[in-house]
């Protein structure tokens, strides 16, 4: 390229004369890739180099004669003026500044512009402008300055350096970051900057660089005054447009306010790392999702779940009980929305069984201060709430009991004034607790219980921890007198006390049994003293504690001297055996006593009594006392004596005239039936069933008399029971008409004893059937053997016998009610007879009967062995 230049136009002018060169020059600036342009004095163009036309277009004959600034940019136009004015005044110097002129397609391009005042020379006479195409360097330079511009104004620090390390550029932010300015730090080496780095790693980066891999990472660099600054550095080899590395480049930025951060951060979260992880406590940590994000080892041992099972989980992920996870959500939503600690109680279920833990809910904030998420530290406290539970309940166990006492507690007041008292005072004196608190008491009381009371109250008072018993009367609510057995102690001196305690019990009800009793008693005395009969109580062991007055009137034993033996000093010697014998399987038993006996009166004679006596019995059976009386029977016996030897010698008498006028009728019978004399006959027959009767009377009394007086004789002989039976009926049956006898089964027994005896025995059993059975018209009898036993049974349909009266139509002369009134003869003699002749054979009579329905009597006799 050929740049003309003032020498090479002065050399052009030394050669003005030499025209054979003209065409050389022509030649030269038309192929120029300048633009010369030449203007006179006037500014008008006087010649431009054809180039004009192919760098800007314009056919160079389009543009003579033109004044230059046609071509100019209008906002160069000022400084183009003040140039050429320079020109016109300074000859022969060249100046230079720099227009956009324009091309014909409208665009603008940047020339530099170099004229020369050469109008002194007659050759030239003008103004030479050099115009050269500048727009590709003043492009690059815009470019440079916008990048520069850029590089100024980036927030990162940026430091370039050649391939050896010396700092070619160095921005605002890097005097900013490190302190020092571009002229302190250019041509110096940024190894000052970092005088703490290890050299052998910052060789092994820059190797790295320098294979083509940008370096990415924090440096600890040292600012100009000494301080640390961290830096977030990206380090990139530069290269030239052939690709030629030439330098390096660093693009770095102070992080260390956000290095200080995270370091204080980092030491918190190691802080917490090491407390979380070792503590006992359970420590977790929450989202916004209810989501477990940390939870510390303890919660292993107290769940036996491994702690990774719990992240990322809520609670009812984890499937815990519903309830415990709703009332853990509801916390953790308060925590998050409040932003306020929560405390919250409840029960974990465990493999063993549940434990309790408290826990605190402790929000963690975010930048903007809300919530971000919420940490928890629980703490087991199943032993602590177990003694709480414990507590209360025996509290609430106190309380209830207290409630519910019989007994009510006051406390007094030193002046007996009510402080305090249980609820179960309003059951016992109407009053409610809070009734006529810090009043009196004294008031309450019956008047002639008040000397008493404020006797024991005084006593109470002048000795700490004494405590006395009182029985008092204090008046209702509802106006009564109720009285109380009640129990002060004086716990003025103990610290949580400080009163007078008073524990009392309505004992109403128990003073007025006693009431009842001593008036029982004492009307059991005097009722005792009138009687007749000798009445005393014993022990339950039987030692006496109670004789009437008829008792010493008796005796004459003195009502002082108690003698608690005198019954067997007493009693007649042949009768104590049999009575004590009684008494024995009565103390024993608790049986009724009965026995009788004969008792030395205070005269020396004896006399038959008939004692009796019954243990009076507790609710629960325990004999509390023996009621017993003896009655003077003497006088009854002897009557009773007269009237069995009455009708034994009555018997006995009329034994013999029945039996004779029982052969002599039928003498009689006999002769008149030989005579033909029918209707005397059935007379004597008519006298002779009669005679029967009779004499099955006399028999009777007879037989009872001699069982009486134990001498009814008994022969011992075989008895074929089922001969013996069937004889009985057959014969019984020819006069019987209304009723059929039957018999049932066999007994093929053979016992020992006195035939005719059993057979009076069945006889009487059969008859009766039939006598207490007229509606009915069978009587059934049973043979049977049982062990060792022969039964006989007669069942008849008849009137049947109260079960009351069934034990007594065994004696003599019983008959049941109704019987004598249905004018059944008898005389009540044939079951007492019966039953002695089988008792004589060691067996025994049993009746079953229905009133209305019919008996069953069963005898049962000992096979012979
Ligand atoms: P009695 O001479 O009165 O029949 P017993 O000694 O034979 O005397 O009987 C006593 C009482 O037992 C009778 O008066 C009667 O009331 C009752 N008695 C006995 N046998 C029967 C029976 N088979 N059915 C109903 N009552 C009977």
């Amino acid at each position: 390229m050929f740049i003309p230049d003032k020498n090479v136009i002065a050399h052009l002018h030394a050669q003005d004369a030499l025209t054979q060169n003209e065409t050389l020059f022509r030649a030269l600036f038309e192929n120029s890739s300048d633009i010369i342009v030449l203007v006179t004095a006037e500014g008008l163009i006087s010649y431009v180099s054809p180039s004009i036309t192919r760098i800007l277009g314009h056919p160079s004959e389009e543009i003579v004669g033109r004044h230059v600034p046609l071509l100019i940019h209008p906002d160069d136009l000022a400084l183009m003026q003040g140039v050429f004015a320079d020109v016109l005044q300074s000859p022969r110097e060249s100046l230079r500044a720099e227009y956009r002129l324009r091309h014909c397609d409208g665009s603008w391009r940047w020339f530099e512009g170099v004229g020369m005042n050469v109008l002194d020379d007659p050759g030239v006479e003008a103004i030479v402008i050099n115009f050269r195409d500048i727009t590709d360097r003043k492009q690059s330079e815009d470019q440079l300055l916008f990048q520069a511009d850029i590089l100024r104004n980036v927030t990162e620090s940026v430091i370039v350096t050649d391939l050896k390390g010396s700092i070619i550029y160095w921005n605002e932010e890097a005097q900013r970051v490190f302190g020092y300015t571009p002229e302190e730090m250019l041509g110096k080496t940024t190894s000052e900057l970092y005088p703490d780095s290890d050299t052998m790693l910052l060789a092994h980066d820059l190797e790295n660089i320098l294979a083509g891999k940008d370096f990415v990472g924090v440096w600890l660099g040292r600012r100009k005054d000494g301080t640390s600054v961290w830096i977030d550095i990206k380090t990139t080899l530069l290269r030239d447009s052939r690709g030629a590395a030439h330098g390096f480049i660093g693009i770095a930025k102070d992080i260390t306010s956000r290095k200080v951060v995270e370091q204080a951060l980092d030491i918190q979260q190691q802080e917490f790392q090491a407390i979380a992880e070792h503590a006992r406590d359970i420590i977790s940590r929450f989202d916004l999702a209810y989501r477990h994000v940390y939870v510390n080892p303890a919660i292993e041992a107290f769940t036996g779940l491994p702690r990774h099972t719990f992240i990322g989980k809520t609670f009812e992920e984890l499937g815990m009980p519903d309830s415990l996870a709703s009332d853990w959500k509801a916390a953790l939503r308060k925590v998050f929305e409040t932003g306020q600690e929560e405390i919250i109680e409840f029960a974990f279920p465990s493999p063993m069984d549940s434990k309790w833990f408290e826990s605190h809910l402790i929000p963690e904030y975010a930048h903007d201060r809300t919530v971000a998420s919420v940490l928890v530290i629980a703490r087991e406290f199943t032993e602590r709430k177990r003694a709480e539970e414990q507590l209360k309940a025996s509290e609430e166990r106190l309380r209830a009991l207290l409630e519910h006492s019989a007994d009510a507690i006051s406390l007094l007041d030193h002046r007996g004034r009510r402080m305090y008292a249980t609820p179960s005072s309003a059951r016992i004196i109407g009053y409610e607790p809070t009734d006529y608190l810090g009043e009196g008491t004294i008031e309450q009381l019956h008047p002639d219980d008040v000397s008493q009371v404020q006797q024991i109250f005084t006593a109470i008072i002048e000795q700490p921890g004494l405590s006395l018993p009182a029985q008092f009367r204090a008046r209702h609510k509802n106006g009564s007198w109720v009285w109380l057995e009640g129990t002060g102690t004086n716990l003025l001196d103990h610290p949580s006390i400080q009163a007078i305690v008073v524990n009392y019990r309505d004992i109403t009800e128990r003073k007025q049994a006693e009431e009842a009793l001593r008036q029982s008693e004492e009307n059991f005395r005097v009722l005792a003293a009138s009687l007749p009969e000798i009445v005393w109580t014993a022990t339950p062991e039987g030692s006496i504690q109670y004789y009437n007055q008829r008792w010493y009137d008796y005796t004459g034993f003195e009502p002082a001297s108690k003698q608690p033996e005198a019954w067997s000093a007493i009693i007649h010697p042949d009768d104590l055996s049999h009575v004590l014998a009684r008494w024995e399987i009565a103390h024993t038993t608790g049986e009724p006593f009965e026995a009788e006996y004969r008792l030395k009166r205070a005269d020396g004679m004896y006399r038959w009594h008939l004692g009796r006596s019954i243990a009076i019995k507790e609710k629960d059976g325990i004999i509390n006392k023996w009621f017993g009386t003896a009655t003077d029977i003497t006088d009854q016996k002897e009557a009773e004596q007269q009237k069995d030897e009455f009708i034994s010698i009555a018997s006995h008498e009329l034994k013999t005239p029945v039996t004779t006028i029982k052969g002599l009728t039928q003498l009689l019978k006999r002769r008149l039936e030989r005579q033909g004399a029918t209707e005397l006959v059935s007379i004597l027959a008519s006298v002779e069933t009669q005679i029967n009767r009779l004499t099955r009377l006399v028999n009777d009394l007879l037989d009872s008399s001699k069982i009486q007086a134990g001498r009814l004789d008994y022969v011992q002989e075989a008895v074929d029971l089922d001969a013996l039976v069937h004889n009985i009926i057959e014969t019984m049956q020819l006069t019987t008409t209304t009723h059929t006898i039957s018999i049932h089964g066999a007994s093929h027994a053979s016992i020992k004893g006195d035939r005719d005896k059993l057979e009076q025995v069945f006889i009487n059993l059969i008859s009766n059937a039939i006598k207490y059975s007229p509606q009915a018209t069978s009587v059934d009898i049973h043979l049977a053997v049982s062990y060792d036993m022969v039964m006989v049974s007669v069942h008849d349909n008849g009137v049947g016998i109260p079960e009351e009266q069934q034990h007594k139509i065994f004696e003599r002369f019983y008959r049941a009610q109704d019987s004598t009134d249905r004018a059944a003869p008898g005389l009540g003699m044939g079951l007492y007879i019966a039953s002695e002749i089988v008792k004589r054979h060691h067996g025994k009579i049993t009746v079953t009967s229905e009133e209305g329905k019919g008996s069953t009597f069963t005898v049962y006799l000992p096979l012979e062995s």
